[in-house]
């Protein structure tokens, strides 16, 4: 087992790298203008030489999607969208074999081990149990996804009508189109009412309010100076639980993304009660000189989300620091942060802290039914696309040693089960093989699915709190506090839920977040 994982560590480092530099690789250069039409002035000047009469597009996420969703030029979203979906696929960057290596090789270390599969291993410490429990769940949030993934694509062709067949390099930009043309919703019609201080103090009103705790700023220096420090206590004894530290601005040399992290981890043994240094990270633009720093509403959720993380972070009570926190199994970890995002868009948490930055007015609720309206818009292609990437993954997991040992071309396996779900060509999913660093070079094997499993949970734990009439309900809050955010990952994360929730989560209030339950109107 020893000599298996290191090859495997040789094996994952080499996959991140190929994948690195065939992205890297890929460029097509524009000298015309007209190639470009569709794209913004702003994206366009993002993508020029200095000094040329040139531009470079290249495969990275956000050109990438940005590209794809303005550009009107057919030829041109064809050939990006091959760039993207065969990096690594061919030549000396070729990562196929090395998926096939990679598992085999778990297959292999899971049989010596006492698995059926390397899925078998992964999950068995999961919520999910069996990878067939994994798969279950999944296939039964996949089939309304696919319908309605296909009652989007012929809402583009309606809007397309004969010129051509939609393809899956049409998708992002007809899509934005049709939700033009069904929502005329502008992100930027909302920013105005998400300013930062303002979206920062009604987080801090939601956990107080949910959480029986209170958040005071405190001097403290930072290792920059936009940082900044609270002390977190509880409301009732005023005993300290932890110091939050805040850093919220993108500068060159921060890495990118939001994140919570931990400088110091709680612990309590023998007395000594030493309480976390929880921070948390995001990347907003720093505003010009004296303006405010405006937020769209997914960074909102961002902020929400990372705060969740870091209650959970400084609520723990768990006496070791191993169990301490946001250990604990993938599938559960997301659940405090995923849920405290609902309240980011609960109408009566808006009324309190999204107002206008110039003139204080309150969010008007017609900007708030559009964006609730909005927000299930394209559902069918997302959940199809994740789900996918999702089934590939347990399914490369799922195989036991003698069956991976047959496996010789990774894309005509990857096909072969796309297919068998019945995945639409005009989808890919949201990685392929080639390119699935997640779980060929990350650490989500056999559990990419997890990011859904905490929507489940979260879906379903806000819905307890609506059932009741009363987002702040204090024997569910007091029960989310004991059982999620003090708990760290000390019990079984089932049990943990169930007693929170006084029951298993269903899956019906994610479909119904999703757009996918019959009381929700099939959109025309
Ligand atoms: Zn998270």
């Amino acid at each position: 087992v020893a000599a298996i994982n290191e090859e495997l560590s040789g094996l994952t480092t080499k996959f991140g790298r190929n994948l690195l530099l065939s992205t890297k690789a890929f460029k097509i250069e524009v000298t015309d203008e007209a190639e470009l039409v569709g794209l913004s002035d702003d994206f366009k000047s993002a993508l020029k030489v200095d000094g040329e009469d040139k531009w470079v597009l290249t495969v990275d996420r956000s050109v990438y999607e940005t590209f794809m969703t303005q550009s009107e030029n057919r030829d041109l979203r064809a050939k990006m969208f091959d760039g993207y979906r065969l990096r690594a696929s061919e030549g000396e960057f070729d990562n196929g074999p090395l998926a096939i290596k990679i598992a085999q090789l778990r297959a292999k270390r899971a049989e010596l081990m006492g698995y059926k599969s390397h899925a078998h291993y992964q999950l068995e410490t999961r919520m999910a149990k069996t990878p067939q429990g994994a798969e279950e769940f999944l296939l039964r949030v996949w089939e309304p996804g696919l319908e309605r993934a296909k009652e989007e694509r012929a809402a583009m062709q309606d809007m397309v009508g004969d010129e051509f067949q939609i393809a899956g390099h049409d998708w992002w930009h007809y899509s934005e189109k049709v939700r033009q043309d069904l929502y005329a919703f502008d992100d930027n019609a909302l920013k105005p009412y998400f300013e930062l201080g303002a979206v920062r103090d009604g987080a801090f009103d939601v956990a107080s309010k949910l959480l029986g705790i209170t958040i005071e700023p405190v001097e403290v220096d930072g290792w920059n100076p936009v940082v900044t420090a609270y002390d977190v206590k509880d409301a009732e004894t005023g005993d300290h639980l932890g110091l939050f530290m805040v850093d919220m601005y993108a500068r060159d040399s921060k890495r990118g993304g939001a994140w919570m992290s931990s400088f110091r981890d709680t612990s309590n043994v023998n007395g000594n009660n030493i309480r976390p240094i929880i921070t948390n990270n995001l990347n907003l633009i720093t505003p010009a000189e004296g303006e405010p720093t405006l937020m769209r509403f997914d960074e909102v959720e961002t902020l929400f989300h990372e705060f969740g993380h870091g209650l959970h972070g400084l609520l723990t009570q768990i006496r070791y620091s191993t169990f301490s926190g946001v250990d604990g199994p993938r599938d559960y970890t997301e659940f405090p942060a995923q849920i405290l995002e609902h309240w980011a868009g609960a109408p009566e948490v808006l009324s309190t802290y999204a107002n206008h930055y110039e003139t204080g007015e309150p969010i008007p609720l017609e900007l708030i039914d559009k964006m609730n309206a909005a927000a299930t818009f394209n559902q069918g292609f997302k959940t199809t696309e994740f789900i996918a990437a999702s089934l590939l993954d347990l399914r490369w997991h799922m195989l036991t040693s003698e069956e991976a040992a047959e496996i010789t071309d990774a894309r005509a396996f990857e096909q072969q089960v796309l297919e068998e779900y019945g995945l639409i060509p005009e989808i890919e999913p949201r990685y392929r093989s080639q390119y699935f660093s997640h779980i060929f070079a990350g650490g989500y094997s056999a559990g990419y699915y997890a990011y859904l499993w905490s929507e489940i949970l979260d879906a379903d734990g806000f819905t307890a709190f609506r059932d009741t009439g009363d987002i702040y309900d204090p024997e569910l809050s007091a029960r989310l506090k004991k059982w999620v955010y003090e708990s760290g990952g000390l019990r079984e994360a089932d049990e943990l839920y169930r007693n929170f929730r006084g029951s298993d989560p269903t899956i019906e209030p994610l479909l119904k977040l999703r757009g996918f339950s019959e009381q929700q109107p099939s959109e025309g």
